[in-house]
């Protein structure tokens, strides 16, 4: 039978909740346990996907084509169990499942409420996130609420968890809250007061937490964690401080240390083998003994919000562990980039890169950096738009066609190289993806999809005969353009099995040390042991060429 650990936050969000999270769920996998974690987000947005990159970071893809919360990139990360749709939901979610329901009069004329169609509803999906009754069925599932504590809109989920801890056998329930323990520079003290209101509107709500854990910039004294003890009814050893890590990496043995773990598992009656927790230490000292420095410069307009390319960001961190190398990400915000600065701005770095993006702010700074680095032999990654700028700029420049863009962000463009599949689709019908501008939620090539390799390319030596990625975008290289993009020297190593769209592009060897652009975005699939195998190639690049 699944157990469940509800985990809520409280005083301010951006504690890392997520991070948290997920290390007691890899504390718990190296015990043996089948875990999985689900993310409920309480805002009415169906899902992410529409959701400005500013305000709520990065999407993240799941193999299963869902738009989820950033969040369940650090699930991947951590845990071997692989994320799927059902991994994430939202109010929105529940509400528009409700409402089918109501619609087919499946309430039988019941008045629907909060109490209990919602929360029930909220239960089964929580339920169906752990595969409850499935092949899939997980020993237990780590259940993140987002927000914090007090907020209106998260009041249902809080609800379903309590009462799961009702409805459920003895020991199938615990509750971690975390809570933030500031330290008042003026005072030169530790303030335990938030902590104590966030477990007190807790228990209003009905949730007397087993564990709490303590972000604070160090490590909270003894003498305050009896105090917190005394005053939020916790037991002193499951107050738990969580403080700043030099590495994400040492937050599963911080809480191990502390016997989170062990607490969890004797609330829930588990009784498993001990914790082993040598890959992490083996991957925290591996990035305390990188000594090399690789500079990435990486040409975006969501710079200034790193949690835009969370994913991204962490893939290089990790190749750079591959390669004994620490990673130093220099954002140039592409709307700073011109032909005529182009070389000023971006010399001095070892590599650049051009992200995934959407909207035509910034495009033609991302043309100038590809131009960079194709002219000067920079190593160069684009990722989906970066595979697309690059494209269009070697469609300008090297092919000679004027005005070249994709449709996207020039719908007059005398040469869309990059279009929409309806822009070019011939008579031939064999193209499946269809484009409707009305539903902007639903129009996406997502998920993962498999790509034969031509033999013989950059591509190939990295990825072998089959590349499966995963895909967030609408744009596709248009057919139209290939014969003439070939014969000017693009090379074209990766076209999808089912459509034969465009998936990898690069420059021949001879023309340039490395070079290539992905329609894809292979950072949803890198983990700190293995690292990808692109990243971890196009940072050995960068560090040849340093040398
Ligand atoms: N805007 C481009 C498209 O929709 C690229 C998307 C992306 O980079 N994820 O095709």
């Amino acid at each position: 039978m699944t157990k469940y650990v509800f985990v809520t936050g409280g005083v301010v969000s951006s504690l890392g909740k997520g991070v948290a999270s997920a290390s007691l769920a890899a504390i718990l996998e190296s015990r043996g346990l089948k875990v999985t974690l689900i993310k409920l987000d309480p805002y009415i947005n169906i899902d992410p996907g529409t959701m400005s990159p500013f305000q709520h970071g990065e999407v993240f893809v799941t193999d299963d084509g869902a738009e989820t919360d950033l969040d369940l990139g650090h699930y991947e990360r951590f845990i071997d169990t692989k994320m799927k749709r059902t991994n994430n939901f939202t109010t929105g979610q529940i509400y528009q499942s409700v409402l089918d329901k109501e619609r087919r009069g499946d309430y039988l004329g019941k008045t629907v409420q909060v109490i209990p169609h919602i929360t029930n509803e909220i239960q089964d999906f929580i339920k169906r996130g752990a595969g409850v009754g499935t092949p899939d069925e997980v020993d237990v599932a780590i259940v993140e609420t987002g927000g914090t504590v007090g907020d209106i809109e998260s009041l249902p989920f809080l609800e379903a968890v309590r009462q799961l801890g009702i409805k459920l056998p003895p020991k199938s329930c615990a509750y971690v809250h975390l809570t933030y323990v500031p330290w008042i520079s003026a005072a030169k003290e530790l303030k335990t007061k938030p902590t104590q209101h966030t477990v007190q509107k807790l228990r209003e709500i009905g949730i007397q937490p087993d564990a709490l854990l303590c972000r604070a910039d160090f490590r909270v004294p003894e003498e305050e964690i009896e105090k917190i003890s005394l005053f939020t009814n916790v037991q002193k050893w499951g107050v738990i401080s969580v403080w700043n890590a030099d590495v994400i990496y040492e937050v599963p043995r911080m809480l191990h240390e502390q016997g989170l773990d062990s607490l969890i598992c004797d609330k829930l009656g588990l009784h498993v083998r001990p914790a082993n927790l040598k890959r992490w230490d083996d991957l925290v000292a591996a990035k305390k003994a990188a000594t090399k420095t690789v500079r990435i410069a990486m040409v975006g307009k969501y710079v200034d919000y790193s949690d835009s390319y969370k994913s991204l960001n962490e893939a290089l961190v990790h190749a750079g562990l591959k390669n004994g190398a620490m990673v130093d990400i220099h954002y140039v915000d592409s709307e700073s980039i011109r032909s005529d600065n182009s070389a000023e701005l971006l010399k001095g770095h070892d590599a650049i890169l051009v992200p995934g993006g959407f909207g035509e702010r910034g495009i033609e700074g991302k043309i100038a950096a590809v131009r960079y680095a194709r002219e000067s032999k920079t190593p160069y990654l684009g990722i989906c738009l970066g595979m697309q700028v690059a494209t269009i700029e070697f469609a300008r420049h090297v092919v000679g066609l004027t005005g070249a863009n994709s449709a996207e962000f020039d719908a007059q463009t005398p040469h869309p190289v990059i279009a929409l599949i309806d822009e070019w689709k011939d008579a031939d019908g064999s193209i499946q993806i269809r484009t409707a501008a009305s539903n902007l939620g639903g129009t996406m090539r997502k998920g993962a999809q498999s790509s034969d390799v031509k033999a013989g390319t950059l591509a190939h030596s990295i990825y072998g005969d089959l590349v499966t990625e995963r895909h967030r975008h609408r744009y596709e290289a248009n057919v139209d353009y290939l014969e003439r993009l070939q014969a000017a020297g693009l090379v074209i190593s990766a076209l999808t099995q089912r459509e034969k769209l465009t998936e990898i592009v690069e420059l021949p060897k001879t023309v340039h040390p490395w070079f290539i652009g992905v329609q894809f975005h292979p950072e949803f699939k890198s983990t700190p042991w293995d690292g990808h195998p692109l990243f971890n190639a196009y940072i050995a690049a960068a560090m040849s060429d340093k040398a």
